[in-house]
């Protein structure tokens, strides 16, 4: 029996995991655990999390492209002199930045560490990033420019609990969490639950019957109803002043530019009633502690940040906090809730185009000397910043004079081909490489592209840690051995580096990884100083799981509330933007006159690698649907369970319709777990926000037509 959490999202839900013995019966089963943010329960992927590591296709060899271009069977030393060797030729021959390097949010804090610090010392190529850049990248960018430092929930998950109200935004949590909605029970007796989504999701209907209050915005919209709420609370003299005159700066410039979106200039653009701004500014100003409330919490999603002007709206939102005078007290505060499994820890350790171990800006001389002095290396000799992710994936393969992009790309826990925005342009690029390595626990689609496929370790099959959206960092437990041949990441680096000629040493063992991860971290906002898997374990058999970062030598305790006193900026103060609306990348227009909006379901996970291999979620969803109104449905000729083609500026999709009132009638809405016709990201923009990076996955424009019957 292990200790140890589930393998999918963020919430880190606690289980067991016992391994039966005998041959017959399951590699391992899950027992749910008692844990803050799950408290013994989990959803249906956490429940069926097992049946995953004995998929019948589960890769234990190595595979290399062999002359007759398939994938063939391969030793570990061949596939790996191969992929040195082809490396090495590369770098000598187009310099180091011909290779590139893509990480995911999935990888333990370990894994992630050592990707960095493969790539800046062994390879010494700027290009890497990682696919959080998809899901975290905007939400970061607020919280740094904001409050100096980036902890997606700034405060523990069961603080939710004691207040008065909650703003969600962008986020279907009962969906994709579901046992963190016990959190926000507390809100919803008190008829204090806010939930901002273009569709009456599960979530939304938590607001009904007195619980709360649903805003259906136009997609792209957001950043405009939380400039409509900001308005209100000013103008009716609903803000807190005292905590403005303290704690923030800038508070001038964005009342002035709030002052320009009154109500019903908003409900113009967003379709969202202006009373119903107004009903609900007034709650969460009734609900705030300034005005004798219970406390307040302002939450975004992925909803409301995939977009290009991700930053601007989680300011925004952060900016609405900020007027309440949430953030930095107890039982209020703003928070982004993080979405895949380590997606906090995974933008913390350097595998982030921009940062060094310890959230430490690539460019900082102190973080490069400090991290250099860690590793062993001139300073002088780590590559600067690199390409954001989608920028990356634009620029592999080039060979245009000026532009000779990457000629080789090692991908780590991505499937860049269903999860990428714009997912043909991408497959053409990766098409293009010299050379692609893929490591991988089963033939993804991204995988079955590669020139060589290395198998992994999964997650009941290794030792490490991850760190929860709340910045709890948790140990990860090993269960059972690997299947076959296949070996952890930190194996295949050290093995790489050292037929690189790497001088510098890559730990195999994750509780060497980590000690040296600490050692790097030392200093930085994310500080693991005082942390060891040691001391997790001892602390979670004393006191609890997990310890909150910062956890500095000096405070082992850990900080699990953030800004008590002061803000990490300079002058300890939060930063206060004035952020205005600029509408979507791809709107609506005559040919592609729908709202497109993509999302998850409850039984499937990201490009669904793991969940489509679990026939327990299979049954329940097998195939790709699009959530249409009955009255869109009536003016298109598009009848519920009749199949619709997608077509947007990039391509095609085609799915099952299902007719739903729970939805806009401008607005269709499809899962993004599938591949081929039914891969939505085919569909999705691969535009930016111009601060963050990240793509707007979450809104594009589409001509919605009903598929002829053969
Ligand atoms: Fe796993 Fe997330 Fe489900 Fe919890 S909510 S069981 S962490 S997928």
């Amino acid at each position: 029996m292990a200790d140890t959490h589930c393998p999918y999202c963020a919430l880190q839900c606690g289980m067991s995991l016992a391994v039966p013995s005998g041959a017959a019966g399951p590699a391992a089963v899950v027992s749910p655990r008692e844990f803050p943010t799950n408290r013994g329960g989990l959803c249906q992927k956490g429940w069926t999390a097992a049946s995953v590591l004995g998929a019948p296709d589960r890769l234990t060899t190595p595979l290399v492209r062999g002359a007759s271009g398939e994938l063939e069977p391969a030793s570990w030393d061949e596939a790996l002199d191969l992929v040195a060797g082809r490396l090495a030729a590369l770098a000598a021959e187009h310099g180091p930045q011909s290779v590139a390097v893509f990480g995911g949010g999935g990888l333990t804090n370990e894994k992630a560490y050592a990707l960095g610090k493969f790539a800046r010392t062994v390879l010494r190529t700027p290009n890497i990033d990682y696919n959080g850049r998809f899901c975290m990248a905007s939400a970061a960018a607020g919280m740094n420019r904001a409050f100096g430092v980036d902890r997606g929930l700034p405060f523990p998950l069961e603080d939710l609990g004691g207040a008065g109200a909650v703003l969600l935004l962008g986020s279907n949590l009962a969906e994709t969490m579901p046992p963190a909605v016990q959190h926000l029970a507390g809100s919803r007796e008190r008829g204090g639950l806010v939930v901002v989504d273009p569709r009456r999701s599960v979530t939304a209907r938590l607001a009904d019957d007195g619980a709360g209050i649903h805003l259906a915005p136009v997609p792209g919209t957001d950043l405009v109803v939380l400039l409509g709420l900001l308005h209100v609370i000013l103008a009716e003299g609903l803000a807190d002043l005292p905590y403005l005159g303290a704690r923030t700066t800038g508070f001038e410039d964005v009342a002035r530019s709030a002052a320009a979106w009154w109500p019903e200039r908003c409900e113009g653009v967003s379709g969202v009633p202006a009373d119903d701004l107004r009903r609900v500014a007034r709650l969460l100003a009734s609900a705030s502690p300034s005005r004798g409330g219970r406390g307040v919490y302002v939450l975004t999603g992925r909803g409301v940040e995939q977009s290009t002007q991700g930053t601007a709206t989680v300011t925004a939102a952060i900016n609405l906090a900020l007027a309440l005078g949430l953030p930095g007290r107890v039982g209020s505060g703003y928070g982004a809730i993080t979405g895949q499994g380590n997606g906090q820890g995974g933008r913390e350790h350097g595998q982030k185009a921009d940062q060094l171990p310890g959230y430490r800006k690539i460019d900082d001389p102190a973080a490069r000397a400090h991290v250099a002095a860690v590793w062993g290396v001139d300073p002088d000799s780590l590559p600067g910043p690199g390409k954001p992710a989608v920028e990356l994936l634009r620029s592999l393969g080039r060979r245009s004079e000026g532009d000779d992009g990457p000629r080789a790309l090692l991908v780590h826990g991505s499937n860049l081909v269903v999860s990428a925005p714009n997912a043909t342009s991408v497959v053409e690029r990766l098409q293009s490489l010299d050379l692609l390595v893929v490591c991988d626990f089963v033939p993804s689609e991204t995988a079955l592209l590669a020139d060589v496929v290395l198998p992994v370790t999964q997650w009941a099959e290794e030792e490490g840690t991850m760190t929860s959206l709340e910045g709890r960092v948790i140990r990860r437990r090993k269960a059972l051995e690997a299947p076959g041949e296949a070996r952890s990441e930190l194996w295949i680096l050290a093995e790489l580096a050292r037929r690189l000629g790497s001088a510098v040493a890559f730990p195999t063992d994750p509780a060497v990884v980590f000690e040296e991860l600490a050692r790097a971290s030392a200093g930085g906002p994310a500080d693991y100083s005082g942390l060891s898997h040691a001391r997790l374990d001892a602390d979670e058999a004393e006191s609890g799981p997990g310890l909150f970062w910062p956890v500095p030598a000096g405070n082992p305790a850990g900080t699990p509330r953030l800004f008590l006193e002061r803000f990490a900026t300079p002058d300890g103060r939060a930063r206060m933007v004035a952020v205005d609306h600029a509408g979507p990348s791809d709107d609506v227009r005559p040919g592609a006159p729908v709202h497109l909006v993509t999302g998850r379901v409850l039984q499937h996970y990201q490009s669904g690698a793991q969940t489509h291999r679990v026939a327990d979620l299979e049954r329940l969803v097998p195939e790709p649907y699009v959530e249409l109104h009955p009255v869109l449905g009536f003016r298109l000729g598009v009848t519920d369970g009749a199949r619709v083609r997608l077509t947007s500026a990039r391509g095609w999709v085609e799915a099952t319709a299902r007719w739903t009132d729970a939805i806009r009638p401008d607005t269709v809405f499809m899962p993004f777990h599938w591949s081929g016709s039914g891969s939505v990201n085919r569909v999705t923009t691969d535009a930016t926000d111009p601060i963050s990076g990240m793509p707007e996955f979450k809104v594009c424009a589409v001509d919605v037509t009903p598929v002829p019957l053969e």
